[in-house]
């Protein structure tokens, strides 16, 4: 199911994690080659990608929601 990003923040290992209006976090890792995310780098960047839609498996599988705790 295809969910808008409401904000971003970074996990413990500092790789950013989309929020997603549907309350699932997702990985927007930039690891190129295989992954190439390069505006997860910057904060103009992210800014850019609030609300692009992403696809989220989390709500295709009915995953209770994410939470930061
Ligand atoms: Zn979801």
């Amino acid at each position: 199911m295809k969910q808008p990003i409401t904000g971003y923040h970074q996990d413990a290992e500092n790789d950013w994690v989309a929020e997603l209006l549907c309350g699932h976090f997702q990985h927007v890792r930039h690891n190129p080659p295989f992954m190439n995310r390069a505006w997860v780098t910057t904060h103009l960047g992210r800014c850019k990608m609030i609300g692009h839609q992403l696809n989220c498996k989390k709500c295709d599988s009915g995953e209770p929601r994410d939470s930061r705790e």
